[in-house]
């Protein structure tokens, strides 16, 4: 989808666009295909596309994947992707007025946030593609990567600072709370810068595309992981503090002591510096000692 036809469907409804919904259409062609490439797609898969707008990337993922579950807020696009994508004769067959779809196109009309946060899906086959909204792309990816059958694999364009965060390591200036809640069961691949001018109109942040593939064994059992959100939240909640000070208002000092010294953790460490695998052992060591 090239600019020219961009605006003129917009102007052609009288659309403005909507700031606070990350409004940023991605034009460029190269770049659509490399987001694509980036998810490997065969026709056996099926993709999530969060936040179509007005469906650039859509259109190339249902060329590539079997299936296409399409989320978006703003009902005025989602007339349009109706136009776009869905015939007649399917839209009359769909089952209410929130979703619609040809026979791989499943398009639904909601906050992508409510609708993960709703009910626990089942995204075991499923990838993720998308041109994220940058307000919720934190809390969406989070609620992806912490979901008991999430996504094999994410391909996510983000503010680029937020796709930092989310590759960081122990010790880097981005590391932190996103960092560890996605890491894991899910470890950071490529990362492709996209500057402002591929999207109408052009943001004012810098954007990157990155790809995150879910760990084949999980490093945590979904009990354990509940623990590990708990230590990492408080670790993080004051980033100067020594992390065995913050970690005392949920666990018994004694507990903390051990676990800490079996690991070989300084008694004054900051949470900055704890990698993954340290908290990974110290939520198994403190899950065990309950
Ligand atoms: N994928 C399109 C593209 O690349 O041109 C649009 C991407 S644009 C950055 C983000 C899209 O997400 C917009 O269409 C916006 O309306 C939609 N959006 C914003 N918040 C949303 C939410 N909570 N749930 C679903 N879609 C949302």
């Amino acid at each position: 989808m090239k600019l020219p036809e961009m605006r003129q469907m917009l102007s052609d409804r009288g659309i403005q666009l909507t700031k606070s919904l990350g409004q940023n259409f991605l034009h460029e062609e190269k770049v659509i295909q490399k987001i694509a490439a980036a998810g490997e797609l065969t026709r056996a898969d099926k993709v999530l596309e969060i936040g179509p707008g007005l469906g650039p990337l859509t259109e190339v993922l249902l060329a590539q994947a079997g299936e296409v579950l399409a989320i978006e807020m703003d009902a005025r696009l989602v007339e349009i992707l109706k136009r776009r994508f869905c015939s007649e004769s399917h839209l009359q067959a769909a089952s209410g007025p929130a979703e619609a779809g040809t026979p791989n196109l499943h398009l639904i009309h909601a906050d992508a946030l409510k609708y993960l946060e709703s009910d626990s899906h089942d995204w075991r086959g499923w990838k993720l593609v998308a041109n994220l909204p940058y307000s919720v792309a934190s809390p969406i990816l989070v609620e992806l990567a912490l979901t008991e059958h999430g996504p094999e694999r994410m391909v996510v364009t983000l503010q680029r600072e937020v796709a930092e965060r989310l590759r960081a390591k122990a010790n880097d200036e981005d590391y932190g709370l996103l960092t560890l809640l996605v890491q894991l069961n899910y470890e950071p691949k490529a990362l492709f810068k996209i500057s402002a001018g591929c999207f109408f109109p052009q943001p004012n942040v810098d954007s990157a595309c990155l790809t995150l593939v879910r760990r084949r064994h999980r490093l945590l059992t979904p009990a354990q992981t509940k623990v590990f959100v708990r230590v990492v939240k408080q670790a993080f909640s004051q980033r100067r503090k020594m992390m065995a000070k913050l970690l005392r208002a949920d666990w018994p000092e004694e507990v903390l002591r051990r676990a800490m010294s079996e690991l070989g953790l300084s008694p004054q460490i900051r949470a900055e510096a704890v990698a993954l695998e340290q908290f990974v052992q110290l939520t198994e060591l403190m899950v065990e000692t309950r």
